[in-house]
């Protein structure tokens, strides 16, 4: 009985470990590597365990880093089930589709560059519409709070994670010769008191926790400090003039972005607004979450049964074609514009951007994370100038960052949410960066509890794991 840390060990994207129980692989997650060094290499480089031999996987959430190379898994031999909960399902169809078309497109891009370079080598797509569709049949949906048993000696049970819509922590019930041990794996932890979803929830006592540590080391800004500046922003660029732009995240942060303006719509005077939506698969996420109305807080409940149908704003445009998209650029006061990507780089906001940035009656609201070398990060940084096709243009615009919004929760999350397990089982950390999963390792033990940074590659006998150990 073992568990081998392979993806999301030392790094925040890529999550993937393997379980070995009496003789049976099981994975939990099977993500895609993002951002760092030559990650499109690193995803089709072939797994360090053979596809054909996994026997069932168990998916966390459905963010492209915990299950963007199942179709990949498949393609590769993989016919086992893959258990997650029903929105979970619905979110991973939306993303997985957009993950091929992406990579698609990327194959078209470099096969067109080496025709006319007269290179007769191709590119094949990482994965095509077919193998993410073909994952996606492979999925059996199991609900929050109901045990299943996934493969002889090993029993799961879901519960919600309050991340993203339909995302879990996994408790595990291993058996083998005799031995049972009890294994928690986090997914990704949300953050508490966020809108729309429920605060992460924990389960009964374990032997040992493999826990994500992305804001590890760090505390976000409080969710009312973050409302109220959005409101101020909003008040104050509607007295201005201009338009705002939100580069939004299509999963999760564009429905707490359209919850929140719903929610406030008398006290941020946004009647006169016009509040566009310009992302279809934002649009098409977002009818996911409403659709699971029943995974939603007492208080988004509340709101949904009240309001009873869509949109959830007044003046809320929904924008599918590019037809409509390229409409708003007429527009010079009076939008609120929501598309993505959520980093600026690519979608529907870049033409935005492109008509509204050399603007300085105009307002830019960043919502999340903006990577190393994308242009959302170069506006942020205060660059007078950036690049949009190729062309410099002038920031002019106003630039905020809204430090509430993030989807994971920080050190103090993280540690509240450990602290539910009873007895305080060991952790080992996952899916962080060093600096990180080190700062949250060293808060840990000084609530001492006895914790680990996982290491890649390393393998845990979880049979010599003592059970039932406070430490
Ligand atoms: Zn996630």
């Amino acid at each position: 009985m073992h568990l081998e840390f392979y993806g999301g060990a030392g790094e925040v994207t890529g999550s993937c470990h393997i379980l070995i129980v009496g003789g049976r692989r099981l994975l939990l997650d099977c993500g895609m590597i993002q951002g760092g060094a030559a990650p499109d290499e690193r995803n089709r480089a072939p797994f360090p365990f053979d596809a054909a031999q996994v026997d069932a996987v168990v998916l966390s959430h459905a963010h492209i880093d915990h299950c963007g190379r199942l179709p990949l898994l498949r393609k590769r031999g993989f016919r086992g089930p893959v258990y997650t909960n029903p929105a979970c399902r619905d979110l991973a169809r939306i993303l997985l589709a957009d993950g091929a078309a992406m990579s698609e497109r990327d194959a078209e891009r470099v096969n067109r560059k080496r025709e006319k370079a007269g290179d007769a080598r191709r590119v094949e797509a990482l994965y095509t519409l077919e193998d993410a569709m073909a994952a996606i049949e492979l999925m059996r949906v199991v609900r929050y709070g109901k045990p299943a048993e996934v493969l002889p000696g090993v029993e799961v049970t879901f519960r919600d994670a309050g991340h993203i819509l339909g995302s879990a922590s996994v408790w595990l019930t291993l058996r083998e010769d005799g031995v049972e041990r009890r294994l928690v794996f986090s997914g990704d932890v949300g953050q508490y008191d966020s809108p729309i979803l429920r605060d992460p929830e924990t389960g009964p006592a374990a032997d040992l926790v493999l826990m994500e540590s992305t804001y590890g080391d760090r505390l976000h800004r409080s969710r009312e400090a973050t409302l109220e500046e959005f409101g101020g922003i909003l008040r104050a660029a509607r007295r201005d003039g201009g338009n705002v732009l939100i580069p939004a995240f299509a999963v999760g942060r564009t429905q707490e972005i359209l919850y929140e303006l719903a929610m406030h719509f008398e006290a941020w005077e946004l009647g006169d607004w016009q509040v566009f939506l310009d992302s279809p698969m934002a649009i098409e996420t977002s009818e996911v979450y409403w659709k699971h109305a029943e995974l939603f807080d007492e208080e988004a409940q509340a709101w949904r049964a009240r309001l009873r149908s869509l949109p959830p704003l007044p003046n809320l445009k929904l924008c599918r074609s590019p037809d409509e998209s390229m409409a708003i650029n007429r527009i010079t006061n009076g939008a609120i514009v929501i598309a993505g990507s959520g980093m600026c780089t690519g979608g529907r906001i870049v033409h935005h951007l492109k008509h509204n940035l050399a603007r300085p009656e105009c307002d830019v609201v960043f919502s999340g994370f903006q990577a190393q070398g994308t242009l959302g990060r170069a506006i942020v940084d205060g660059r007078d100038y950036v690049r949009i096709h190729g062309s410099p243009v002038k920031v002019a615009a106003r630039v905020h960052t809204l430090g509430g919004f993030s989807a994971h929760g920080d050190q103090r999350d993280l540690i509240r949410w450990h602290s539910g397990i009873p007895g305080r089982p060991p952790v080992w950390l996952v899916h962080g960066e060093t600096a990180a999963a080190e700062g949250l390792r060293d808060a840990l033990r000084g609530e001492g509890v006895r914790a680990e940074v996982a290491v890649p590659g390393a393998t845990l006998d979880l049979a010599a794991v003592q059970p039932g150990i406070a430490h």
